[in-house]
């Protein structure tokens, strides 16, 4: 069996939820388990109205769960013909009445938990299944829903849950195999779990890659499709720098690095149960069907330039924290790394001095907190707007001199941060958010004018 996974804008609307089909019927001897996400934008809306309703705006909430309710209605509505529309039309309608009385009863309270945030946000995929399998069933496939909530397992961290892979694995064989024996197309929401209690739970942002991956692992596929919106693994987000190029293989390891920092095409928790099982993954263009994207596999193919690709992530923050003189001894970076871990606020690169560490997290509201809490053992600064920008390659591991290559290319721009990656195939460093465009472009061609055919497209 295989699994495809079909992102947010590979099921925006009608059109697109059409090519998904023909893209699954193409690939029936396979097997497939279909994985889909929200349609675009739906899980920003939806944790928007939670915020509304738990900040009492009560008005704004129901407004934007009408016109979610109105997206919905007009894609079945061209999708079905009239006949199963009306049938399936009432369906989304207590779906859709059963969201708005979720929302008042926030209001009503007042407060938005991560609990009830994630039974908001997990009505997109719920829906956008409904709406795929509904489809799909009218294009003469044999789909069947399966909620993710009776397959996907998880801890009760809400918002960013953890599968319990051993449950997890159980309630897919259980679920999906006679599904599939019967020669039924499983459709599930990606995103969405249960605690073992069956308490909704959602696995974090852009987590529906995440959970084709779990799915993939959980049954033994044979392949993991990722369908997106470009070619592929591109050698830097195509929407920076136009003269991005298709990377036609890369490692494992290489497309981890690149999605912990910033590539999010791809989520990084994807690769690992992957990898585990050794599966294959694809990434691929629903709306360019016929390329044949890029191929994520255990070992590398030799390549002649220096880097697979440059990622670059956002909205970083830097921690300055400065020992005082008498805490210099041993235990002061477990104090401060204990801080972080006391505020959940997980750390990506880290450089350390004599007297100081330098610590990059993403920027969130925890940090006056902790800034706060760190002020007790040193002296702290922080300073938002910056970003992480990261070059990846295996042959980073044994060629000398790439790193002043890169500098070279970059004497005018202020580098706070540099990290040479402990797993050896990535170089990342830190500047100002505003300078990313031009650094990236900068460094995709010094890099990549000229390519090796065997690697990129
Ligand atoms: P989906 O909704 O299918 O999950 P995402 O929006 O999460 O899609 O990811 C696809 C987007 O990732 C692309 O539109 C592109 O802008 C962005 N991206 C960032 N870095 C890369 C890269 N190196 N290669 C390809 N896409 C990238
Ligand atoms: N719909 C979820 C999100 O937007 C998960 C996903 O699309 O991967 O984060
Ligand atoms: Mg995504």
């Amino acid at each position: 069996m295989i699994v495809m996974k079909f992102g947010g804008t590979s099921v925006e609307d009608a059109a697109a939820i059409e090519r998904a089909a023909a893209i699954v019927k193409g690939r029936l001897p396979q097997k497939p388990v279909v994985v889909v996400s929200a349609m675009a934008k739906v899980t920003d809306q939806l944790l928007a109205m939670g915020s509304a309703a738990g900040a009492g705006d009560r008005e704004t909430a129901l407004k934007l769960a009408r016109s979610l309710r109105e997206r919905h209605y007009n894609t079945a509505g061209e999708l079905l013909g009239t006949g199963i529309f009306t049938r399936f039309h009432s369906e989304l309608e207590a779906d859709f009445d059963s969201l708005d009385e979720l929302l008042r009863g926030i209001t009503a309270v007042g407060e938005l938990t991560p609990r009830t945030s994630d039974l908001v946000a997990a009505y997109g995929e719920l829906l956008s299944s409904k709406l795929a399998t509904a489809a799909f069933s009218a294009r003469g496939l044999d789909a069947t829903m399966v909620d993710s909530r009776e397959c996907i397992v998880t801890d009760g961290t809400h918002t960013r849950a953890t599968p319990l892979f051993e449950d997890t694995n159980h309630q897919l064989r259980e679920r999906l195999q006679p599904l599939l024996n019967a020669g039924r197309v499983p459709v599930m929401g990606g995103f969405i779990g249960s605690t073992k209690a069956g308490v909704t739970t959602t696995i974090g942002r852009g987590g529906s890659d995440f959970s084709a991956a779990i799915v993939g692992a959980g049954l033994g596929a044979e392949r993991i499709e990722i369908w997106t919106d470009v070619d592929g693994l591109m050698t830097t987000d195509p929407n920076v720098c136009a003269e991005a190029r298709r990377i036609k293989v890369i490692s494992f390891d290489e497309a981890a690095e690149l999605a912990y920092f910033g590539a999010k095409v791809l989520h990084p928790a994807t690769v690992l149960p992957a990898v585990r099982n050794n599966i294959p993954v694809y990434i691929l263009n629903s709306r360019n069907a016929a390329c044949e994207g890029t191929r994520i596999t255990a070992r590398a193919p030799h390549c002649r330039n220096f880097f697979k690709a440059i990622a670059a992530k956002k909205r970083i923050t830097i921690v300055d924290v400065a020992a005082p003189r008498m805490l210099l001894a041993h235990g002061f970076l477990k104090a401060i790394f204990e801080a972080f871990d006391r505020h959940r606020v997980p750390v990506d690169v880290v450089s350390t001095s004599e007297v100081s560490v330098s610590l990059t997290v993403d920027s969130n509201e925890s940090i006056p907190a902790l800034a706060a809490d760190l002020a007790k053992l040193a002296d702290v600064k922080y300073e938002g707007r910056k970003a992480i920008v990261c070059l990846v390659g295996e042959n980073l591991r044994e060629t000398p001199g790439i790193a002043a290559r890169v500098f070279s290319e970059l004497q005018d721009v202020k580098i706070r941060m540099i990290s040479q990656g402990a797993s050896e195939i990535n170089l990342t460093f830190v500047i100002e958010e505003d300078a990313v465009p031009e650094v990236v472009r900068r460094l995709h061609k010094t890099f990549f004018s000229d390519v090796d055919p065997e690697v990129f497209a």
